[in-house]
């Protein structure tokens, strides 16, 4: 018998939302987290419908005291460091504090972590006006000065996304454009300027971007920045575990959010490009459901 019917590593909300279908299972749970989400740093979350506009403190604070409603949940601050599978079923968990627990079924909700570029002023920019979705957050910029970093076919896409939300658009390929010349015509045709000169810089006040610096000297005043950066899983309890990822870098996972290893799973960030609120509750509640469903077949 282990401890836990599940641990879910990662409690934002993707593991929040799997260990609110847990605990309305009546299932003894208990949730790892080191409360860092990648959102922290933007003043206002959107397009979370009930929720649209909250600050990311809020929506944590209200979703740890939904969850912490039902007795059967314990969230716990600590970082699992170490997964192990047990010969004889079920997983052992090591946490940085020194603490070692067990558990039947296994949640990764760790998100991953956005490997932003050293480009002076951009981290302290990041998620406040140098912004990665305009479903976050093309709403309150809209036809304000735009500019979006990219290059090549990603960098023709992005801009011609954000077009979208306004007209008065940059695109800054950061070196020589690697466009096409019908691209670039495009691009002209849609009144979007292309810069071809490097970044040197975002000047900005306490992460408001005033400017986008170039190496030449010269800066362009703007009033956001939209760019995609790589990420990296947080951690690395999913390649541990043995679990496959697909070729971006996710888990794997299929519809029912399991992995590839049995009984484990994952949701959230871990697991898709598709970076919303929205999505990571409702892959959370659906891996809670199904870690259940599989706890009610394995044991009745
Ligand atoms: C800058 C920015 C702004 C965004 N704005 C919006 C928005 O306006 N609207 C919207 O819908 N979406 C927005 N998103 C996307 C949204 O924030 C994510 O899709 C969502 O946070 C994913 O939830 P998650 O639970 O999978 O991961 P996260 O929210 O990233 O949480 C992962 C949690 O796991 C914990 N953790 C990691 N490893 C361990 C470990 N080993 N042990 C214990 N705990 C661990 C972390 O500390 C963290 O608390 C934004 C994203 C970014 C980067």
């Amino acid at each position: 018998m282990q401890e836990f019917d599940a641990i879910i590593i990662g409690g934002s909300y993707a593991g929040l939302s799997a260990a609110l279908a847990l605990g309305r299972s009546r299932r003894r749970v208990l949730v790892l987290d080191t409360g860092r989400p990648c959102n922290r740093q933007t003043p206002h979350s959107h397009n979370f419908l009930t929720q649209d506009g909250a600050t990311p403190t809020a929506l944590r604070a209200q979703a740890r005291a939904e969850v912490q409603h039902y007795p059967t949940i314990e969230l716990r601050a600590d970082e699992a460091l170490t997964a192990t599978a047990l010969p004889g079923g079920g997983f052992r968990i090591e946490t940085a504090a020194g603490a070692s627990l067990t558990a039947s079924k296994l949640l990764l909700a760790t998100g991953v972590i956005d490997l932003l570029p050293a480009l002076p002023g951009f981290a302290e920019c990041w998620g406040i006006s140098v912004l990665h979705c305009p479903y976050c957050h093309g709403y309150e910029v809209a036809e304000q000065r735009l500019g979006v970093i990219g290059n090549g076919e990603m960098g023709f896409a992005f801009a011609r996304l954000i077009h979208n939300w306004s007209r008065q658009l940059t695109l800054f390929t950061d070196g020589p454009a690697t466009l096409s010349p019908a691209q670039l015509q495009t691009l002209a045709r849609h009144g979007i300027t292309v810069v071809e000169t490097p970044l040197a810089g975002i000047v900005h006040t306490q992460g408001q971007l005033q400017a986008v610096q170039l190496a030449d000297g010269s800066a362009r005043p703007l009033d956001a920045v939209f760019a995609r950066v790589p990420f990296e899983q947080a951690g690395t309890l999913a390649r541990q575990l043995g679990c496959a990822f697909t070729e971006m870098g996710h888990v794997q996972v299929d519809d029912f959010q399991r992995t590839s290893v049995p009984d484990v799973f994952a949701a959230g960030d871990a697991t898709t490009p598709f970076r919303a609120v929205s999505a990571a509750v409702a892959a959370g509640g659906k891996a809670g459901a199904l870690i259940n469903m599989e706890l009610i077949e394995e044991r009745f």
